[in-house]
């Protein structure tokens, strides 16, 4: 595996078919899972290591965002990486931009609403990756639903050659969705946290068993998650997997997304529904048979505290 910091580098050292796995580091076995999925379709699979200025607003965790270079070579090589593109922000951004590129109604709703420029940050750093490494694929994680969707969108709207392939959402053993801000969690606020994907779970059960109306699926949401004093929920909503436009009842493919903020992280999850003639499935996900990478540290403590 080559680690780069140009566009120029990881376009001159690529060859056949290329899949790209956008990511902000701290990598975690769902950004794994995504260049797993990746190296089973291409000859090169690039991982781009890029946290982007410009989705974060100021009240956001910029400056704190977890960072281990050596940490992730070394994740990324085992699972297949090719070529790891680690960018300084001056190779992304050479000039403070002044292009633009929004998504519409896409961008309304939840994580829109809640991070007012986040999906501009977005929309604009991956039209800058996919016009820079040029993939053939690239793959997203479906814990990014809103944003899954966005890319989807835009992608078609400009007419990029790129398949843009989304995958499940991994979960920890106990269900929470890896996500890298569980780093900043204790294990009390990481258990709390737990009854987030617990109601996403029960609203699943719910919608398979006939249940289609929002109001009554985002209700399971609320009362699990209202038994957990830790926990402050800031949205659970039902949404078209299309477009993102709310739902009152489930009557196309949609997901039930959320957001909630446990101690010091803000944390997202989500089920997909698909659904045909009326009968919906859901997307649980895929949960770890051992604790995350993201604990390998906190865990090789313990085991040296309990050895000495
Ligand atoms: P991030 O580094 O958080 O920007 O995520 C980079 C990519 O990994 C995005 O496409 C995410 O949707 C995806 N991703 C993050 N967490 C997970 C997860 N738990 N399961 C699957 N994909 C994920």
């Amino acid at each position: 595996m080559r680690v780069v910091a140009t566009f120029a580098e990881v376009r001159t050292q690529v060859r056949g078919d290329v899949g790209l796995v956008p990511t902000m580091g701290f990598l975690h076995e769902g950004h794994l899972s995504l260049a797993q999925a990746a190296r089973s379709t291409n000859d090169t699979v690039v991982m781009s290591l890029f946290v982007n200025p410009l989705q974060f607003s100021e009240d956001d965790d910029l400056d704190s965002y977890p960072a281990d270079l050596a940490r992730d070579a070394e994740l990324a090589e085992a699972a297949g990486v090719d070529i790891l593109f680690a960018p300084a922000p001056d190779e992304v951004y050479p000039s403070g931009p002044v292009t633009s590129v929004r998504v519409g109604g896409l961008e309304n709703a939840m994580e829109g609403a809640s991070r007012p420029g986040h999906f501009a940050g977005v929309a604009l750093v991956v039209v800058k990756l996919f016009a820079g490494t040029q993939p053939d694929r690239a793959y997203f994680g479906r814990k990014d639903a809103q944003q899954l969707a966005i890319v989807r969108r835009m992608a078609a709207d400009l007419s990029f050659p790129i398949e843009v392939v989304g995958c499940p959402i991994v979960r920890e053993i106990s269900g929470l969705a890896l996500s890298s801000r569980n780093s900043y969690l204790s294990q009390d606020e990481r258990r709390a946290a737990e009854v987030l994907s617990r109601g996403l779970m029960a609203a699943a059960d719910a919608a398979e068993a006939g249940e289609r109306s929002a109001r009554s699926l985002t209700d399971v949401v609320w009362t699990a998650v209202g038994a957990e004093a830790a926990i402050d929920l800031e949205y659970a909503v039902l949404a078209s997997a299309d477009d993102v436009e709310p739902l009152d009842q489930l009557d196309r493919p949609a997901f039930l997304a959320l957001a909630a903020r446990v101690g010091p992280a803000r944390l997202i999850d989500n089920v997909h529904f698909d659904g045909a003639d009326g009968r919906f499935v859901a997307d649980r996900g895929i949960r770890l048979e051992q604790p995350s990478v993201l604990y390998r540290n906190v865990l090789a403590a313990d085991d040296q505290r309990r050895g000495a």
